[in-house]
């Protein structure tokens, strides 16, 4: 009998690695390896930004000239602890210098957090319909702050949403998909704080952020 068990758990010794793995590979959502996390680590926080911002949206599909611009600016206007943000009018991101003192895994965590906005971005901005309106509204916003004239912001929207569908596809509007960036659409040009969109990105952060650890001390 003792022997029987050992023979038992020998088998499950190989295979359950594997089969974490598989799981990993199915509920994680980039399949980060060792050697990326020691490539990152390596990196300076300012090289670093832009470099997790590419690694993790590649398994979107998203072509990477449509990828937003990463940049360091002073977000203290948004919150005096603000270490990130995606502007949604303007599609870029980016990082104040509370995000280099931060430790490399929540340095990679924070960039999923706010990749995830861009993502819903993304698919609002396919989803027929929604997408040109979506455009003429943050046209609009963005005229209003006086920085740019609708115009201006127009094109370089339009021409971005084009190029989404062009590579990507366009979403149905009566597709869960289509209706969900719907739903986030709507929470996006409300005034109150855009629930279902955060809950997103909060999964998404944590899951990057265990994923990196995981790569870092266990693959
Ligand atoms: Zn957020």
């Amino acid at each position: 009998m003792k022997v029987f068990m050992r023979i038992i758990n020998k088998a499950s010794d190989i295979k359950a690695p594997r089969q974490v793995q598989q799981k990993l590979k199915s509920k994680w959502f980039i399949g980060l390896d060792k050697a990326t996390v020691k490539s990152l680590e390596s990196m300076s926080a300012e090289e670093f930004f832009p470099k997790a911002c590419q690694r993790i949206l590649k398994p979107t599909g998203i072509p990477e000239k449509c990828y937003p611009p990463v940049v360091f600016e002073d977000l203290s206007r948004f919150h005096s602890q603000a270490i990130a943000a995606y502007d949604l009018c303007e599609n870029y991101l980016s990082a104040s210098t509370k995000f280099l003192k931060r430790s490399s895994a929540k340095k990679f965590a924070t960039c999923s957090h706010e990749l995830t906005h861009y993502v819903q971005s993304v698919n609002i901005y396919r989803t027929a319909g929604l997408g040109e309106e979506a455009v003429k509204k943050y046209s609009s916003e963005l005229a209003k702050e006086g920085n740019v004239s609708y115009e201006a912001a127009y094109s370089k929207l339009e021409n971005l949403r084009k190029n989404l569908v062009a590579e990507m596809g366009e979403i149905s509007p009566d597709s869960k998909e289509g209706k969900r960036a719907k739903k986030l659409f709507t929470e996006f040009i409300s005034d109150s704080r855009p629930e279902a969109a955060e809950r997103e990105a909060h999964r998404k952060r944590n899951l990057a952020y265990f994923e990196y650890l995981y790569a870092k001390f266990f693959k």
